[in-house]
């Protein structure tokens, strides 16, 4: 194969007994007791083990004797079946093993920070500082491949569908999406400030001006936000786009790039089609809108249960336009104690109380508000909830948006899976146009090129008005967002009107946009699907770093390059940047 092997180690199987092999790879573990050595030869295919038998191998017996874990070697030798009671039913390669004739140490190996040996744990700073070793491991080797499988999948689905690869550029100008942008200071132009993209929305809208037709494009996304363990500050995005579509065009090659990603990680077949559900009704049945529907526990509302009732906490928040909805949570176990726990955590995510009731053997059922209410109430949440003897039901009497957020929020503690082996997509469709920042002003629910269903709506009623966006959710998390765009310039304008930025304000920051538009825009529409978060629920990871070659920390620190760093003071000038005293002096706290 090369001059180093013939073979990857790996693949050698009870066929290739009797072959004479040359394989190269690194010391998994070596097994020495003074007589002969044995060997697991880790290479990107796997390992095989190979024995060395100092009679047999020519090299001085210390160098045989001086082998290390993570010792890069080759060696040369032939594949034999191995004795029965060193065969390995759990190892592909258990059968056989390689007695050497031959042994070259290519590279040797300093004290090992932490054993690539996966049984050994090893913390993740550690893991980050040297990723190198720690991409050696077996898991993140399959993450990796999983990576790049996925990846290959996407590009094949839309190489089919005649879609163009564009690159679009990486230092940009900050556009509004909803995140802080990363700065790169300019030094040509001292002062001034690209932006890195939080996305290529713009530019994939360019291109179908352009007459692209069919974008996409596996592109590094940039958003300055506070870290969670699902977020990094640079991610990947498969970003696509296409002219002459609607949302029924973007959602079908979102499905066929989705079962054809999943049938080459995961060798299984996706049940088609995904599934579609309405923001409303998530947001009702679910509490969210990226529900995760591999379990029931869904919200149910009981208002009918509990017009008229005398429980005045109840009654108060239904006259108050307010909402009584609970979830059957099943057999929890709990104790009272384990209740009141669930209740202060309620409060802690913004209820003001939650009632809960568990299903006696007799059919009735227990609670501390049992008393307030009446036998019909008691029985209505009986019927309604299904309670079986040992169910636990949770209720929550709030405003509307609490009694979701708060159930919501219960459901997934209490009832999500902790695995991602089962797989469930879902499409959000019908999203609000805008939702309300914190300033208590309108937002934009997407972003503010997502055309409306209505314009008249959107104008009449903002904070209902549906837009033309959807969602990709899989196992509960949003896999990524897309929307048909607002392709009249006049559309546009009248949407940033309602956010509240002025045409002046529009024309300045967008004006080149805007202007664009104006030359014969095809209709058009897309989506962009996080790989990273893809990828990671694909390989049942819980975090996104352990499928990102070289993610950073939580705080944004890179522990293997030592990024972000300071840089000269000469750098600085040539950018006219000059950096607080107070600021510098927290570099030597190392800050
Ligand atoms: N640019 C959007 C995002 O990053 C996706 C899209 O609308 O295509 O969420």
């Amino acid at each position: 194969m090369t001059k180093y092997r013939t073979v990857h180690g790996g693949t050698l199987r009870a066929s290739d007994i009797g072959n004479e092999v040359t394989l190269a790879g690194w010391v998994a573990k070596r097994r020495d007791h003074g007589g002969v050595i044995f060997v697991d030869l880790r290479d990107a295919s796997g390992v095989v083990q190979v024995v060395l038998n100092p009679e047999n191998v020519p090299a001085p017996e210390e160098t045989l004797r001086s082998l290390r874990n993570e010792f890069c070697v080759m060696v040369t030798g032939v594949v034999r079946e191995r004795p029965v009671e060193n065969k390995n039913p759990e190892l592909a390669t258990g059968e056989v093993e390689v007695g050497v004739s031959s042994l070259d140490v290519l590279s040797t190996a300093d004290v090992l920070p932490f054993q690539v040996d996966e049984r050994f744990e090893a913390d993740e700073a550690r893991r980050l500082q040297y990723r190198y070793l720690d991409l050696r491991r077996d898991r993140m080797a399959a993450n990796l491949r999983a990576r790049s499988t996925a990846i290959r999948a996407m590009r094949r689905v839309l190489d089919e569908r005649d879609f163009l690869e564009v690159e679009t550029p990486t230092l940009v100008v900050s556009t509004p999406e909803g995140a802080r942008d990363m700065l790169v200071p300019s030094r040509l132009r001292p002062g001034q400030f690209y932006a890195l993209p939080q996305s290529p929305q713009l530019f994939k809208q360019l291109l179908m001006v352009a007459g692209v037709e069919r974008y996409y494009q596996i592109a590094r996304c940039y958003r300055d936000e506070d870290f969670r363990s699902d977020r990094q500050v640079e991610f990947t995005q498969l970003d696509l786009e296409g002219s002459f579509w609607d949302q029924d065009d973007v959602l079908e090659t979102l499905e066929a790039i989705a079962a054809q990603v999943v049938k080459d990680v995961r060798g299984t077949d996706l049940p088609r089609p995904i599934p579609r559900m309405s923001y409303a009704e998530a947001m009702a049945r679910y509490g969210t809108d990226k529900p995760d529907v591999r379990f029931g526990m869904e919200i149910v509302d009981l208002g009918s249960v509990f017009t008229g009732t005398e429980f005045r906490a109840f009654a108060g928040t239904l006259a108050a336009g307010g909402a009584v909805r609970a979830i059957n949570a099943g057999n929890q176990g709990l104790s009272r104690a384990g209740f009141d726990k669930l209740v202060e955590e309620a409060q802690g995510l913004g209820a003001k109380g939650l009632v809960w009731m568990v299903g006696e053997e007799d059919g009735s059922l227990r609670s501390p508000v049992a008393k307030f209410l009446s036998d019909d109430e008691l029985s209505g949440v009986t019927a309604a909830m299904g309670v079986e003897p040992g169910d636990a039901v949770l209720i929550v009497a709030d405003e509307v948006e609490v009694v979701g957020s708060v159930l919501g929020d219960l459901r997934l503690q209490l009832g999500q899976p902790d695995n991602h082996d089962d797989l469930e997509f879902l499409f959000i469709v019908d999203f609000p146009v805008f939702e309300r920042a914190p300033d208590g002003g309108l937002a934009p629910a997407h972003h503010p090129f997502t055309a409306p269903l209505s314009v008249e709506e959107m104008r009449s009623s903002p904070e209902t008005a549906i837009s033309r966006s959807y969602d990709m959710v899989l196992n509960g998390a949003e896999l990524g967002s897309g929307s048909v765009r607002i392709h009249d310039p006049e559309v546009q304008a009248q949407v940033f009107e309602v956010l509240g930025i002025s045409a002046e304000q529009a024309e300045s920051r967008f004006g080149w946009f805007l202007e664009a538009l104006r030359y014969g825009t095809p209709p058009h529409a897309g989506f962009a699907i996080g790989v990273d978060r893809l990828v990671s629920i694909l390989q049942n990871e819980q975090n996104i770093r352990e499928v990102m070659p070289f993610p950073k920390t939580q705080t944004g620190a890179d522990p293997l390059t030592g990024a972000p760093g300071v840089v000269e003071d000469g750098q600085l000038d040539e950018l006219g940047i000059d950096v607080k005293p107070e600021v510098r002096a927290g570099w030597s706290e190392g800050n």
